[in-house]
């Protein structure tokens, strides 16, 4: 029987609510839901291996070096939903689709999407505006994704990891799965871990509230001192060296501090970089990134870049417009865009506080000059 014809199932969805999966892309929501969601929709399953976060290699890493797992989980969860098409997305042209191209897709019922590259282009509602012939952008929708309108048809979007960690569920049951990380976020994650480490990114596989230096040891150590460390990337929340080395990785173990595991990057950065040039590349980069449909993104991420872009410069007065800026960005966008740049900024606000003053006027070497001691922009 194909995946197609297959009748809906929900011992599968059973299981995975029994091992507390949560989806490993980001937003750490429980699979089961949305998994029941669709359920008598006749959905489309989208199997997300887009990693538009520049240091995200994981979901690569499965479809290049494990794919078994991953199809077979994309094939229980087409039955389980009863989805109508499986598709496996990913960006055009990226190696992660050249090694896709390699694999037996046909024989498992699922289709290769090719969708543009780019950061939001991989968002979950952009993917979905794209296979219903739209522009890679993500979409305003009301009822959820898994739940469809008339626009866009019911369609469950999956990060790639998470199918991966189903289709090894399904291989290795429960009790395994639950033997790795804590009991409030169970089972065995992939951790990306980027910048001062040798030969990055590199992919490292741990349970939630693993400890930052086993990480790195994982990786061979740091190759030079670090500043800081950002979690979940440039998305994401910044860390001071220190203070990221004393929590467990885990959701639960980063809340205090402002951060999450979220995709599972892991950015150390060099001591010898600027962070203030480093966060304004993000914070460029973000702004370039969106889509231009909503306020936030419109107006308000390219005026917080230009913001850091003084800051950085040592112009006088910008920091508290700069604060009031970031307050404004959260919510209100039609996607999470905002809300992560607007996190990263602050974030960096906070653990480079101490920063700041090397870059303000009249500290600096001479006349407007910023005193910075780092080496290097970026
Ligand atoms: S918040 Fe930005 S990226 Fe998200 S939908 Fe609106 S314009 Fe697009």
């Amino acid at each position: 029987m194909s995946v197609l014809t297959a009748p809906a199932s929900t011992r599968v969805i059973d299981l995975v609510a029994e091992s507390g999966l949560t989806g490993r892309g980001g937003g750490s929501f429980p699979v089961h839901r949305k998994l029941t969601a669709a359920v008598g929709r006749r959905p489309r399953l989208v199997v997300n291996a887009c990693e538009g976060e520049p240091w995200s290699v994981k979901d690569r890493w499965i479809v290049e070096n494990d794919p078994g797992p991953l199809l077979a989980g994309a094939t229980a969860l087409a039955r389980a939903v009863g989805a109508r098409r499986v598709l496996l997305a990913v960006h055009e042209g990226s190696p992660t689709h050249r090694a896709a191209e390699r694999l037996d897709l046909d024989g498992h019922g699922i289709e290769l999407l090719g969708a543009p590259g780019g950061y939001v282009a991989s968002e979950a509602s952009a993917l979905v505006s794209f296979l219903d012939g739209g522009p890679a952008v993500p979409v305003t929708h009301r009822a959820p994704l898994a739940v469809g309108d008339r626009r866009h048809p019911a369609a469950v979007v999956q990060n790639a990891e998470t199918v991966y960690r189903v289709g090894q569920l399904l291989d290795r049951g429960v009790d395994w799965f639950r033997r790795h990380g804590t009991p409030d976020e169970p089972g065995p994650r992939f951790f990306s871990l980027s910048g001062a480490v040798a030969g990055g990114p590199r992919v490292v596989e741990a349970g939630a509230g693993v400890g930052l230096a086993e990480l790195v040891a994982a990786v061979g150590g740091y190759t030079e001192p670090v500043r800081a460390v950002l979690a979940s990337g440039w998305s994401g929340s910044w860390l001071g060296w220190a203070e990221a080395g004393l929590v467990p990785w885990s959701d639960e173990g980063l809340r205090p501090l402002g951060a999450g595991v979220g995709n599972g990057i892991v950015h150390l950065l060099p001591a010898s970089v600027c962070p203030l040039v480093a966060v304004g590349a993000q914070l460029d980069a973000l702004a370039r990134a969106s889509a231009g449909q909503c306020g936030p993104c419109l107006f308000g991420l390219p005026a917080v870049a230009d913001d850091w872009r003084r800051l950085t410069a040592g112009e006088p007065g910008v920091l508290d417009r700069l604060r009031r800026r970031l307050g404004l960005l959260p919510g209100r966008g039609g996607c999470h865009h905002p809300d992560g740049a607007a996190r990263n900024a602050a974030s960096a606000l906070r653990v480079f506080a101490d920063h700041l003053p090397t870059h303000a006027q009249g500290g600096g070497r001479s006349a407007g000059r910023p005193a910075c001691p780092a080496t290097r922009g970026v």
